[in-house]
């Protein structure tokens, strides 16, 4: 059993694996290293990865693509209001305001959620894994842009699950990077000598995420991140798009928003231009044949026109390089080196950017597609006995901080507000918070600044079974919060250290890893309440002491219930098996195709197997090999497997005694020669 890394982008994916030799890239069925984050539906299947890319221009409403940035959002998100100027398929407002894509798939119309079509993807890079390592596949680690919000977190765990995924940790796509960089390299200063201070820029096609490191041998620390969901090499297709749209409304009188397929080809040819504006500067051609209204369009631009035009977006990028700067407390001259990743790093402009910011010239030490995947890869080594890897310390870091508020009853006031989670605070991670209450209360918790998201809610939970001591008094509750190592909240429990509300059997305490990195809130937190340090010293001496454990209620906990995470993955099983069958389907007429053309040239050569039927039954095959060739094309184009099957083994009755004559015929020589020698 292998696991796999998997850089989840939104363009692309890669995935990677950890060998006894070192890190892998997997090659897929087109033998491409990036499969495209994108999911076809046809009257007969699914298409998925590159075929579905392919045959995008030619089934737009049906093939799925960019929902890396839809994940766990709802219809009227301002995100998905965005991203729906710029894709050809239809999204609809479901049940409780979730968001659905209506796709034509097996000629009747569906719903899937993005979910769902995540959940697709991850089926096909499952599948390339097991074809190419000949291992099922089930773990992985599973990379997530660093700015993802805990619900957009919890919806790639579920589409994981959905595809018989078993994810054993998401990692920031930011630490991932750190950790491709950090493992390999020899020349890290020591523990004890200063560090060496090292910039990542990884611009993709949807954002842009910068982190500083200080690094040392065998350890790093994260000094800041910054990031920006809307910044990545798309904005410059966009705005190149949008230029030559408008000049060929004035040169040809044809308005490319009004086809929507001609907006895709333009798109595409402005993607390309881009991307040889980054190694040619001259004034560069764009030529679409048969554009619109059968009409041939032609275009032309330099880099600085192009830079010129995207001005705010460099100017934006350059913000957030410099915010990243601020927060690490670093200087400019601090910084020892800036390395590169994500396919928009390659853009000359943003160079320069990062050289002016930061000081030094960008460096690619790291594949500047693969860092990612590779990273995970090697998250998967660290995770897993299997592969054994250099002890290197790397966990991903909270980029928004979190609050609690706590009611003094079930819809009561709230009393208690607090930071429970600051920025940059490393996880997995507990913590834990005392409260004192003499009923049954709620706690909140939310983002504690704005974030990319449309609501900064993050869970709420009821507490039950608080009574007021036997004396009338306040009990004194003990609430610890779990960070996991996938970066979602959850309360792990609530207890009192009183047997006086027994209400519920005492429980033995688990020990988890997170446990043993449990804190206590940070000093400058609200958390008047919170116990003396002697208190927890007490405790530990007496480790008799009965902990009752409350009931916690989370109310609309976060994923998918059971029900319908059962009802998804079923539906997924039989997507697939009905692509399987599919699939075999076709092979199965393109064997019989492929025997009739292959057949028939034979019959038709004398070095093959014409001299060896007589020319009634050679004429009689060529003839019936031309009727199958019809009938491919026509009655037969679309039959069930079993019919082609028959077909085939019929021909080979008639075609495999010429070939056994042949290779007979040819071993004569052979075997006259053994029979001298015997005689
Ligand atoms: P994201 O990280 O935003 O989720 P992603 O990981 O799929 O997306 P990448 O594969 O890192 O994105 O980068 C893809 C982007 O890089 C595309 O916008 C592509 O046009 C751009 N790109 C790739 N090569 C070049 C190049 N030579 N010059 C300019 N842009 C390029
Ligand atoms: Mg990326």
């Amino acid at each position: 059993m292998s696991v796999i890394g998997i850089d989840l982008g939104n363009e692309s994916c890669y995935v990677a694996v950890a060998k006894a030799g070192g890190i892998e890239t997997i090659a897929n069925d087109y033998s491409l290293r990036a499969t495209p984050a994108c999911v076809a539906f046809s009257g007969k299947n699914r298409v998925l990865g590159v075929a579905a890319k392919n045959q995008q221009v030619t089934n737009m409403a049906n093939t799925i693509y960019g929902f890396k940035r839809l994940l766990g959002r709802k219809y009227r998100d301002p995100q998905v209001t965005f991203e729906q100027k710029h894709l050809p398929y239809e999204m609809v407002e479901m049940e409780g305001g979730s968001l659905g894509i209506k796709v034509r798939y097996l000629d009747e119309e569906h719903i899937f959620t993005p979910e769902q079509c995540l959940a697709m993807l991850f089926t096909k890079l499952k599948d390339i894994s097991e074809t190419a390592l000949q291992t099922p596949v089930k773990d992985c680690v599973i990379s997530v842009p660093a700015y993802f919000t805990i619900k957009e977190r919890q919806a790639i765990l579920d589409a994981a699950a959905i595809a018989d995924l078993n994810v054993l940790s998401l990692l920031n796509e930011t630490t991932a990077t750190t950790l491709a960089y950090g493992i390999y390299k020899q020349d890290l200063p020591l523990p004890e000598e200063k560090p060496r201070n090292v910039v990542f820029v990884d611009c993709g096609q949807s954002s842009l995420q910068v982190s500083i490191c200080a690094f040392n041998k065998g350890k790093l620390a994260m000094l800041s991140c910054a990031f920006d969901p809307n910044l990545g090499g798309r904005n410059i297709d966009f705005a190149l798009a949008e230029h030559f749209k408008h000049e060929f409304i004035k040169k040809y009188k044809i308005d490319a928003s009004q086809n929507p397929r001609a907006y895709i080809r333009l798109l595409a040819e402005a993607e390309k231009l881009k991307k040889q504006m980054s190694v040619n500067s001259t004034t560069l051609p764009l030529n679409i044949e048969c554009f619109m209204n059968d009409k041939d369009v032609h275009g032309e631009m330099k880099r600085v026109d192009m830079e010129e035009m995207c001005r705010d977006f460099f100017e934006k990028i350059k913000l957030v390089l410099e915010e990243c700067l601020a927060k690490s407390g670093l200087k400019k001259e601090d910084i020892q080196s800036v390395e590169i990743v994500g396919g928009s790093t390659r853009i000359p402009a943003i160079k320069n950017i990062i050289k002016d910011v930061f000081g030094c010239t960008p460096s690619t030490t790291l594949n500047q597609d693969e860092a990612v995947s590779r990273g995970c890869a090697l998250q998967c080594a660290i995770l897993s006995p299997a592969v054994r890897v250099k002890d290197f310390g790397v966990s991903d870091v909270i980029n928004y901080p979190i609050s609690i508020d706590v009611t003094d009853s079930i819809g009561g006031r709230v009393t208690d507000s607090m930071i429970l989670y600051e920025v940059n605070c490393k996880f997995p991670l507990s913590r834990k918070i005392t409260l004192k209450r003499s009923d049954a209360f709620e706690i909140r918790a939310h983002y504690a600044n704005p974030v990319p998201y449309m609501d900064q809610e993050i869970g709420k939970w009821i507490i039950r079974n608080v009574k007021p001591t036997a004396d009338g008094r306040d009990q004194v509750v003990m609430v610890t919060f779990s960070m996991n190592v996938n970066g979602i909240l959850d309360i792990k429990r609530a207890t009192v250290d009183s047997t006086e509300i027994v209400e519920s059997e005492p429980m033995e305490e688990d020990k988890s890893a997170e446990e043993n990195a449990e804190q206590q809130p940070p000093a400058d937190a609200n958390s008047a309440a919170a116990p003396p340090p002697e208190e927890n010293k007490e405790k530990k001496k007496k480790p008799t002491k009965k902990v009752i454990h409350l009931t916690v209620d989370a109310i609309n906990p976060l994923g998918l219930s059971v029900d319908k995470m059962n009802d998804r993955r079923e539906k997924e099983g039989q997507m697939r098996a009905n692509d399987k069958q599919e699939k075999e389907r076709v092979d199965a007429r393109n064997a019989l195709e492929e025997y009739v053309y292959e057949l028939r040239n034979k019959l038709s050569s004398h070095e093959e197997l014409a001299l060896y039927a007589t020319e009634a039954v050679r004429e009689n095959l060529i003839k019936t090999l031309d009727q199958m060739e019809t009938w491919l094309y026509e009655e037969g184009e679309d039959c069930q497997k079993q019919i082609y099957k028959d077909k085939l083994n019929d021909l080979k009755i008639q075609g495999d005694p010429i070939e056994k004559r042949r290779i007979e015929y040819e071993r004569l020589p052979v075997m006259i020669e053994e029979f001298r020698r015997v005689l």
